[in-house]
């Protein structure tokens, strides 16, 4: 039997994952690996197009994988796409919010805009996943994901609204934790720090270089090795943690 094939890798096999922003980068490597485990994914961006290729690629490791389009920012609409989901996909059992925006600048000229969009996306748009697919996750005894950043822990220069949105990711984790534990729901929370994404892709190379100097293991991380924190914090080894972040940052901020 090939490993991908054996029950032992495909651990989540019957199982319903969603996974928000899952066009590119990041969500698109945990889309993957989730269906290389097996689950069936639901994979969520602004709009169902731009999930195509990451929808064929579930589906060339796993059967039935949807595209699905919506704005996570939008109450509402997420309610009525987590609805749609449960009833076409058979449940829900695992929730990654992993959809972010960023739009930096100095406090003393961000425009007011940049800072509700920012929280809006980042932090209401998980709040919103989180709610809406709450029944389901409990009926499952499902799991929760939240992606943070590490500048959600250290705060950042140019990035006020962005480091907001990611520690209140982080005090979200922490809170749904304590609400659904007793429901057998582990809730947590990874916080990456540069991993080269279309996100980091516009980073000045001067401040590239100089951001290498301060990783203890002198490279920038892969979006692969994000979707391997979640696939081990929805594996056995994740059976007994709850309400923590898990910071992979190659040490960037030992
Ligand atoms: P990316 O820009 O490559 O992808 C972002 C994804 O979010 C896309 O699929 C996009 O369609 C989706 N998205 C954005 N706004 C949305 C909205 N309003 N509604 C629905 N979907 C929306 O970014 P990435 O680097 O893959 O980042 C993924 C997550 O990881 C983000 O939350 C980001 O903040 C976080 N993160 C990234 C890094 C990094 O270095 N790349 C570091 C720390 C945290």
């Amino acid at each position: 039997m090939s490993p991908e094939s054996s029950n032992e890798t495909r651990y989540l096999g019957g199982k319903v994952a969603l996974v928000t922003g899952a066009s590119r980068g990041i969500g698109r490597a945990i889309a993957e690996q989730l269906a290389r485990r097996g689950a069936k994914v639901a994979c969520v961006a602004t709009t169902a197009d731009n999930c195509a290729e990451t929808v064929a690629a579930c589906n060339a490791r796993t059967e039935g994988c949807v595209a699905y389009g919506v704005d996570v920012s939008h109450t509402a609409a997420v309610k009525e796409l987590c609805g749609a989901i449960k009833k076409e996909l058979g449940g829900l059992d695992i929730l990654v919010n992993n959809a972010g925006v960023t739009r930096d600048g100095l406090m003393l000229r961000m425009p007011e805009d940049d800072f509700d969009r920012v929280i809006a996306v980042n932090l209401k748009g998980a709040w919103n996943f989180s709610q809406a697919a709450m029944r389901p996750l409990m009926k499952a005894r499902g799991r929760i994901i939240n992606i943070s950043s590490v500048v959600g822990v250290t705060g950042n220069a140019g990035q006020a609204n962005y480091a907001a949105s990611k520690a209140g990711l982080i005090g979200l984790t922490k809170s749904l934790a304590q609400e659904l534990a007793g429901r057998g729901v582990c809730v947590n929370a990874i916080a990456p720090g540069f991993i080269e994404t279309d996100m980091t892709a516009g980073l000045e190379a001067d401040a590239a270089a100089e951001l290498l100097k301060s990783i203890p293991l002198g490279r920038v991380g892969r979006a692969e090795e994000i979707a391997a924190t979640v696939d081990f914090l929805l594996g056995p080894g994740g059976d007994y943690i709850t309400g923590q972040t898990l910071v992979i940052d190659g040490g960037l901020t030992l």
